[in-house]
């Protein structure tokens, strides 16, 4: 095999290690917290915490209602209990009971809307719950895979690695120097020539430069440098 053809073999297998570790960064990117696991747990939280708050606000206008209720049988029981025979104090008396009858109507509508509040925020956060349940099942399952996949790429690159060390150890090593040097300058340092052309700067071959890349030996592009492959 020409050193341009191990060069060529070496440069196949470096660009699908770097995809390949490309491939594993970006899962190694997804793996771990979820962002929407995270938001739809914020958002139960939220919910439980207001239907807390209003259950705590029905609770305390039910004891307010209770209260006025008390106070209201209590002044009735004074009205109509017949130990007050003055009109004026008996007409004030009907008048506070009216004024309680009415605050404990108002605090039962209030004490109604709560109510329905807590209905509404109760299936709120059951379907918040089973929502999170969801999206959790949903995060395992792709966490799962993901871990899978990088298993999976684990494998593949450390063939890839242990091919690369059987490709080194065959290969001249000024000539794996000259590859280091035009991959860190130009990204590829092997080119393909496809009918005459050089496939790394598009640009066609004089016909010696093929010639003498067609004998064994290493022959670079006269035009951008990179050592020729002809395939
Ligand atoms: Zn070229």
């Amino acid at each position: 095999m020409s050193v341009a053809n191990q060069l060529y073999q070496l440069q196949e297998v470096d660009l699908a290690i770097e995809s390949n570790e490309q491939a594993l960064s970006q899962i190694a990117s997804q793996l771990g917290e979820s962002a929407a696991v995270i938001r739809a747990q914020t958002e139960l939280t939220l919910e439980r915490q207001r239907l807390e708050e209003l259950r705590h606000q029905q609770r305390s206008t039910e004891w307010e209602i209770d209260d006025l209720s008390n106070k209201t049988s209590a002044t009735e029981d004074k009205l109509y209990g017949g130990q007050i025979g003055n009109p004026k104090e008996l007409a004030n008396l009907q008048h506070e009971v009216e004024i309680l009858k009415a605050s404990r109507d108002q605090l039962e509508d209030k004490a109604l809307a709560i109510m329905e509040q807590v209905e509404l925020t109760t299936a709120g956060v059951a379907s918040k719950s089973s929502e999170l349940k969801t999206i959790e099942a949903e995060w395992r399952d792709q966490q799962q895979q993901l871990s899978s996949d990088m298993e999976q790429l684990k494998t593949i690159l450390s063939e890839l690695n242990h091919r690369r060390q059987l490709l080194l150890a065959k290969i001249d090593p000024q000539a794996v120097e000259l590859y280091n040097e035009l991959k860190k300058q130009k990204g590829t340092a092997v080119a393909r020539v496809e009918q005459g052309i050089c496939c790394g700067c598009r640009i066609s071959l004089p016909t010696t430069e093929l010639q003498r890349a067609r004998s064994d030996s290493l022959v670079r592009c006269s035009s951008c440098g990179r050592i020729l492959f002809l395939a």
